[in-house]
């Protein structure tokens, strides 16, 4: 998608600080951080919404989130850390390309 941030990002147009990278998604560092640790995992298909994955979509965000876990040393998550989607407008999801947002490198808040 043309306007979206994080295909931008993805092709280069916009910079950011990619921590990783393959076909299907990369990790970046989210530029407003809400912990000491606070990146986001962003498949590389443009799909706004959770309900609008296909079966394989569905399954890559199963995918990424285990692969987090297999990265978690390297991403300086030491100690646990939480994943977190943002869906909707109730949801407050302010970019219209389904992320995973990372967050730790401390003890988080309970919620
Ligand atoms: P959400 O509310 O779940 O859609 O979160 C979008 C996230 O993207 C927010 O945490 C923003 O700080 C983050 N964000 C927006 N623009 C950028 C950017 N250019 N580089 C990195 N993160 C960004
Ligand atoms: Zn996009």
């Amino acid at each position: 998608m043309e306007d979206c941030i994080f295909c931008r990002i993805r092709k280069g147009e916009i910079p950011s600080e990619i921590l990783y990278k393959d076909d299907d998604f990369m990790i970046i560092k989210d530029i407003n951080p809400q912990a000491k640790i606070h990146l986001l995992a962003i498949p590389t298909k443009h799909v706004p919404y959770i309900d609008m994955l296909d079966d394989a979509g569905a399954s890559l965000l199963g995918k990424i989130m285990h692969k987090v876990s297999k990265m978690q040393k390297q991403l300086g998550l030491t100690n646990g850390y939480r994943l977190i989607i943002n869906q909707g407008e109730d949801g407050r999801q302010a970019v219209k390309h389904i992320h995973i947002h990372i967050l730790g490198g401390e003890r988080l808040s309970e919620f």
